[in-house]
């Protein structure tokens, strides 16, 4: 079976120059998979956008209207990091749209992936850390409100805590929460998730792994999920700008393989958002996303 993957790489938002989003890692990424063959050009979709009401299933009404409509205040916008534009709206409502329509397929075919997404600092009312809505929220409160799905868990592996993930989903006995992050690494003020870890600076491969494996299981037992959200950051990585850790190539790509490994061992679904990536040099950024799609085809069914 083929790995279904959405990419919204041709809704870019315009940049002031010198602003360190690395926003051309989702076109790179889209046609390295294309030109490798690791998923087929038909496999790769352009997520619908997402509606109104979907978001509403997490944000408040007031958030989606302002950021929609361009009447969000400078304070807001500068804590998002990126300037308002019609494109940034397009691109944030379809980076969602694509979240969830890899989370549909994921519960046919076992794994399915958004080369995007993972924008896990959105809370209810705000946005921060260039993260517009919870892509991640969203797509798993939908599949609750459609009855796909009784319970969920979001593993976050991303470099930074999901702090807004964790806020909206504290409290709600459905969605088990587990991140592990770099302890220095923004946010800075951390919203407590079901379960977090939290590494010291320069944590490299083996001290990471032998985390997360044992953690994994526990993770899945405790939350019986009908599906897992994978946040797979490529920011833990050692060449990242903004990533205090020191993991490798292939200690990322063993780490995307540990944790498809344990959800395929009890037939656990998963999704898989990319998140952020923020390498000195882009192309490792793009190479670590890339091993992450060549890991996950493995696992389609
Ligand atoms: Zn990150």
């Amino acid at each position: 079976m083929a790995l279904q993957a959405w990419s919204s790489a041709r809704y870019l938002i315009p940049l002031p120059p010198g602003h360190r989003f690395p926003i051309e890692k989702y076109a790179r990424l889209r046609d390295r998979v294309l030109a490798e063959g690791l998923v087929a050009p038909d496999d790769i979709h352009e997520p619908a956008r997402a509606a109104r009401e979907e978001l509403l299933l997490v944000h408040t009404p007031a958030y989606v209207a302002a950021l929609t409509d361009g009447s969000l205040g400078h304070a807001e916008l500068r804590r998002i990091g990126f300037p308002w534009s019609e494109h940034l709206v397009e691109r944030s409502y379809r980076a969602v749209g694509g979240t969830c329509e890899a989370a549909e397929a994921a519960l046919r075919d076992g794994v399915a992936i958004n080369l995007a997404g993972g924008t896990h600092h959105a809370f209810p009312g705000h946005g921060e850390g260039f993260c517009v809505f919870n892509d991640v929220a969203v797509a798993v409160r939908r599949l609750q409100h459609l009855g796909r799905i009784g319970r969920a868990a979001v593993i976050d592996l991303d470099v930074h805590q999901g702090n807004g993930t964790h806020a909206i989903f504290a409290g709600d006995a459905s969605v088990f929460t587990f991140s592990m992050h770099g302890s220095r690494n923004f946010p800075f003020h951390k919203v407590p998730g079901v379960l977090d870890i939290e590494l010291p600076d320069g944590t490299g491969d083996d001290e990471y792994l032998s985390q997360l494996e044992p953690a994994l299981p526990m993770v899945l037992s405790s939350a019986q999920p009908d599906l897992v959200v994978y946040l797979a950051g490529a920011d833990p990585h050692e060449g990242d700008r903004l990533g205090r850790l020191r993991l490798s190539f292939e200690g990322l790509a063993r780490r995307d393989a540990l944790v498809l490994a344990a959800c395929r061992e009890i037939g656990i679904p998963v999704a898989i958002t990319i998140a952020g990536g923020y390498g000195r040099n882009i192309d490792d950024t793009v190479e670590i996303h890339r091993r992450t799609v060549e890991i996950a085809r493995a696992f389609a069914r």
